[in-house]
Formats: structure tokens, sequence, C-alpha cells
């Protein structure tokens, strides 16, 4: 498979400071990567070097063939770039906008196309002041794609979304890769991450401590099913076979590799003492406990 990207050894200091140390990072052609990390992980500086928007202290680069560094304007052409906050000029519609876009490129897409892949075709005539959040942020993708980029960066495109709005766009973002597009997206949803990324890279401190598909991700971390109930005052305690601890939201937690078992045993202890096992939920670890997990040591 080819890379869309290929990052290795990457440094950028910052003085003395070290933002991103030696990392390799590799994007395929056509699929979804979630970049995920916390706050001041280094994401924004990795990105920003891989749009060609910040030098870097070391390592190679590689992002369709050139260096992002010395790369001709063609290059420019075939990435789009979605910044979490952008502001259209408000005195036009929103088809004027992507017409208006189009003509920056020497091969774009058809605007009305582009405002169909976005689901604005109803909206084109509306200015865009007069256009809600979400309306918004589908205009800002037709913008990063009527120029037809094989390379899309998305940066948190859902946040401040409610629900519905989140699903469409998740639709939407889909919809790229179906036209074989490639996409890098950051995001803190990590149901989002789960939901579209083929492939998840975890930045942590300036390194990669964790990259793979969600499943492998899971792998990495005590993937057993976690058994939760909320202690009521008077209980008696479990048995100390069941190895309950408690977990950091202050309920107990059993993990199991043989839930059905661990169930019974579970629910005929409690029909015996008489605990009522409060809020009981049989859940496997999600993205974000596992997410969690990989990133709870990790500091600067
Ligand atoms: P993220 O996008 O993951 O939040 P950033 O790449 O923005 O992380 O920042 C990584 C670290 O580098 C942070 O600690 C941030 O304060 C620092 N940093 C970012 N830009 C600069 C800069 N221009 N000068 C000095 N430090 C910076």
């Amino acid at each position: 498979m080819e890379s869309a990207i290929d990052v290795q050894g990457l440094s950028m200091h910052y003085g003395d400071f070290v933002a991103v140390d030696n990392i390799d990072l590799q994007v395929n052609e056509g699929e979804i990567l979630a970049f995920l990390g916390q706050n001041g992980a280094g994401k924004t500086t990795t990105i920003e070097i891989l749009e060609g928007f910040r030098s870097r202290t070391s390592g190679s680069v590689n992002v369709l063939g050139h260096d992002p560094q010395d790369a001709p304007l063609s290059w420019r052409e075939r990435i789009g770039i979605v910044l979490q906050e952008s502001e259209p000029v408000p005195e036009l519609t929103a088809g004027e906008a992507v017409r208006m876009q189009a003509a920056y490129y020497s091969n774009p897409r058809n605007a009305e196309e582009t405002l169909e892949v976005v689901g604005l075709t109803d909206s084109a005539d509306q200015r865009t002041r007069k256009l809600s959040g979400g309306q918004k942020r589908r205009l800002d993708l037709a913008l990063a794609l009527v120029g037809d980029p094989d390379l899309v960066f998305l940066d948190e495109p859902t946040t401040g979304f409610d629900p519905s709005a989140r699903r469409e766009s998740w639709g939407m973002i889909e919809a790229l890769r179906d036209i074989g597009k490639t996409v890098l997206l950051t995001t803190h949803y990590m149901d989002e991450a789960e939901h579209l990324a083929d492939r998840i890279v975890v930045i942590g401190a300036g390194r990669i401590v964790a990259r793979g598909t969600a499943k492998e991700l899971a792998d990495q971390i005590d993937a057993r099913t976690r058994i939760t109930w909320k202690p009521s005052p008077g209980d008696a305690a479990p048995p100390d076979h069941f190895a309950a601890i408690t977990n950091d939201f202050g309920n107990l937690q059993v993990n199991t590799e043989n839930t059905l078992a661990s169930m019974h045993e579970l629910t005929t202890w409690a029909l015996g003492a008489g605990v009522d096992l409060h809020q009981l939920n049989v859940a496997r670890p999600t993205l974000e406990d596992v997410y969690l997990e990989l990133t709870k040591d990790v500091s600067r």
C-alpha cells in the first residue's frame, strides 16, 4: 500500500523544549487515520509540519511524494485543510464562497457537486453569516474539498456539535474515504475515532505511545470485561476471590474473561447476601478506557 504520509524520526524543538520527539508516522493512501493525544501532546506541531506551515528541527517528512518544506504550488493544491475555527466572508452566499475558492485551483471539482457532497445544496443561496454552526462546518469542508485534494486534514471536525450533527458529519467524512481521499483526523472524541478511523496513532508528550486499529490498541491493555456496580452503605463486602477493585468512579469492579460464569457467581452471592448490585453494568473497555490507560503515565 502506498503511503500518503511518511514521517521518519521527526523532531521539533522550541528552544530547549522538545515538542515532538523522534516520531515515525505513516498514513496509507485512502485511509482515515485518527491522530489522538491530550492538549500539548504535539499534534498541532506535527500537523503544521506536514502541511508545510512549520519547519522542523530534524527528521524526514514525505507528504504526497514531496517534502512539505520545499514542495511546489501544485502540491498545495492536492491538500485540503479544515481548521477548527474559520469565518467565511459574511456577504457571500455558500455557493459563491465555494465557486470563488474553486477559482484558485487549476483542476477544481464542480462547485455544485461539492456542495452536494457536504449536504449544502439547499443552503447554497444563503449568506454565509446566516448559516448555522453545523452548516458553517459543512461549508469549511466544501471549501477544502473543492480543490479536489487527495489528502484532507480535519482538525476536530465535530467539536461543539450536537449528537445528530455529529452523526451527519461522520457520514460526510466516510464519504470522503468512499471517494478515495486520505484523511488525517484529530479529535478528542474517542467514539468518533472508533467509528471513523481505519487506524489510530496516539501521541503523548511528543512521543508515539500507541498505534494500530482500535482492536489492536485494546489488546495492549487489560481488555477483560468489566462488571461494575455502585455499592450501597451497609452492603456486605464481596468475597475476596472476586478480586473486586474500587474504580475511578468509586464503583466496585470485577474484571473477567468469563462473563457468564462471573455474573452467575456474583448474582448468586448478591442474592444470598441481600446486596442489590445497584447500577450493575457489564461492558468491554471502550476506546476511551483504552486511551486513558495508554496515556495515564505519559508526561513531559
Ligand atoms: P497539541 O496540538 O497536541 O495540543 P501542540 O503541538 O500545540 O500540542 O504543542 C505541543 C507543545 O509545544 C506544547 O507544550 C506547547 O506549549 C508547545 N508549543 C507549541 N508551539 C510552540 C511555540 N511556537 N513555541 C514554544 N512552544 C510551543
